[in-house]
């Protein structure tokens, strides 16, 4: 199986290839199979992307609002039409399952591009009545951002950054994971299909060292990463020393608090979603699971019994349900979490190693993994794993529960289950995360902003509060009388 694009880079409207650069592979986690070569973006390659974007963006802020609505809109609907090539690609590259990538990455991509572009026309300023003399305001681009992206949603981080960014005004200069390198270069070629002029979007393949150089490019004007925390801390310390604005989501440990009287169904529905989908690896997963004590055998025989039905196979089989982890280092990763629940004492409830795959001998699958009986101060209870690894901790009291789950350094979600909507609201008022759901988990709609409190991040994608990310407010004030002064 390959997946080649073109050439490595897409500036200017075109691919572009550096060979300079250092050389690196697409791998299909399922079998270990090479499905492209790429190169690194070099020193020359970086500044042509830049200075693309530059030419690019005076065009395109001065485009029309509408007709900037327009184009993004029109390649909302390219990636719908091509959602299924999109998709088999982002499942190459990721290896999550097809029966998820049809439906979770370019789909909620385009539907990110048609939420911005929807919004187009409607981003004015205001007038302010000032007793005779007024002001306005106005909203204006930024500039050149940069988008830097983790590899567990390409396309869909992609998306996220750039939609937002153009219906501002601004070019973007997209670097995504060198781990899955491949479609922000297809969102690329929509793009410019949809009618984009050239060097507004472009996209630069390379290691967090190209991500560097983009991040401190005196030309660039802001920068959103995805990514961990310690590469968050990087980026905001170089971000900071050239003072450039930024956006960052970045990992978390989200506590999923399901109380006694909650519907035990649902409720496990809502923690296999939030900790072995996508095999594991999304940013807002709720992997601390407290779990009042009255309903914690239960709930444990429904998880499982539930887990047992779990698909893990081939992830283009639109049956399969589990996926291969991503890389052999995110493999290692989680396989010593998984040690390491049960040498810190935490009760394997099932899983708990890596998994065999009939025909896919090479697959970096790992068993859906529930660990209970899992006290606050285990590694497993306060590291992100970014793997199918679920802490179950047991609880009695509301206020308890409550302190126990904001006791991380981590904000970024965190969930409620409970038919008492008071209680569900008073916990939701108190938790610290950045996005809290009552009775479900992990729904990311467009239009709710999303991002982290305390380490988990800075900012906020999508959602109207995506737009104050990526503009700057002037305020003109219009003189209508004379101007005193003092001499
Ligand atoms: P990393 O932090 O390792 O990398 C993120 C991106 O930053 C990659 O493109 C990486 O390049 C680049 N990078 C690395 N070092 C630098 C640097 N010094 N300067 C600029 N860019 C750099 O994250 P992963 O790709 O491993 O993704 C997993 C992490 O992402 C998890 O912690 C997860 O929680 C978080 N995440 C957060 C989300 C959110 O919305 N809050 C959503 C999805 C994931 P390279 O790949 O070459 O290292």
């Amino acid at each position: 199986m390959r997946a080649q694009p073109k050439a490595s880079h897409f500036i200017d409207g075109r691919y572009v290839e550096s060979k300079a650069g250092q050389s690196f592979k697409s791998i299909y986690p399922a079998t270990g199979e090479t499905i492209a070569t790429l190169n690194s973006a070099d020193e020359e390659t970086i500044n042509a992307a830049v200075e693309s974007a530059v030419a690019g963006q005076k065009i395109w802020a001065a485009t029309s609002p509408v007709e900037r609505g327009r184009v993004l809109r029109k390649a909302a609907d390219l990636l719908r039409e091509r959602n299924r090539e999109l998709s088999e690609i982002e499942t190459l590259d990721t290896g999550k399952p097809l029966q998820e990538t049809l439906v979770a990455d370019a789909a909620s991509g385009a539907e990110c591009l048609e939420y911005y572009g929807g919004l187009a026309a409607t981003l004015t300023g205001e007038h302010i009545d000032l007793g005779g003399s007024f002001a306005l305001t106005k909203r204006e681009p930024l500039g050149v951002c940069v988008g830097i992206g983790a590899w567990n949603y390409p396309i869909q981080i992609a998306c996220w950054k750039a939609a937002p960014a153009l219906v501002c005004g601004n070019a973007m200069v997209f670097k995504p994971s060198e781990v899955t390198p491949l479609n922000a270069l297809k969102l690329a070629e929509v793009l410019i299909e949809a009618g984009l002029p050239a060097g507004v979007f472009n996209v630069v393949q390379g290691f967090g060292d190209v991500g560097a150089q983009l991040v401190s490019h005196p030309d660039v004007a802001k920068v959103s990463l995805t990514g961990s925390v310690p590469t968050g801390a990087k980026v905001a310390a170089l971000a900071g020393e050239h003072l450039k604005k930024t956006t960052l989501e970045l990992g978390g440990k989200s506590p999923l608090i399901i109380f006694e009287d909650a519907d035990i169904e649902n409720a496990v529905s809502a923690a296999i979603n939030a900790n072995f989908y996508s095999t594991g690896q999304i940013c807002s997963n709720g992997t601390r699971v407290f779990v009042h004590t009255a309903i914690k055998d239960a709930f444990l025989a429904r998880l499982s019994e539930r887990t047992g039905n779990a698909v893990l196979g081939d992830p283009m089989n639109e049956t399969t349900s589990v996926g291969p982890l991503v890389s052999k280092p995110q493999l290692d990763k989680v396989l010593s979490y998984m040690s390491l629940g049960q040498e810190e004492g935490a009760r394997l409830v099932c899983g708990g190693g890596a998994a065999s795959v009939p025909n896919f001998p090479d697959g970096l699958f790992v068993q859906p993994t529930v660990f209970a009986d899992v006290e606050d101060t285990m590694r497993i209870a306060c590291e992100e794993i970014f793997g199918p690894v679920m802490c179950v901790l047991d609880f009695d009291d509301e206020a308890d529960v409550v302190s126990r789950a904001n006791a991380t350094s981590f904000g970024l979600a965190a969930g409620v289950f409970t038919k008492d909507i008071q209680r569900a609201y008073r916990v939701t008022d108190q938790l610290q995360a950045g996005t809290c759901w009552i009775n479900t988990y992990n729904l990311t709609p467009v239009e709710m902003p999303f991002g982290g409190y305390k380490k988990s991040g800075i900012g906020r994608e999508n959602g109207h509060a995506g737009i104050e990310y990526y503009s700057q407010v002037k305020s003109i004030y219009v003189e209508m009388d004379g101007v005193e002064s003092a001499f």
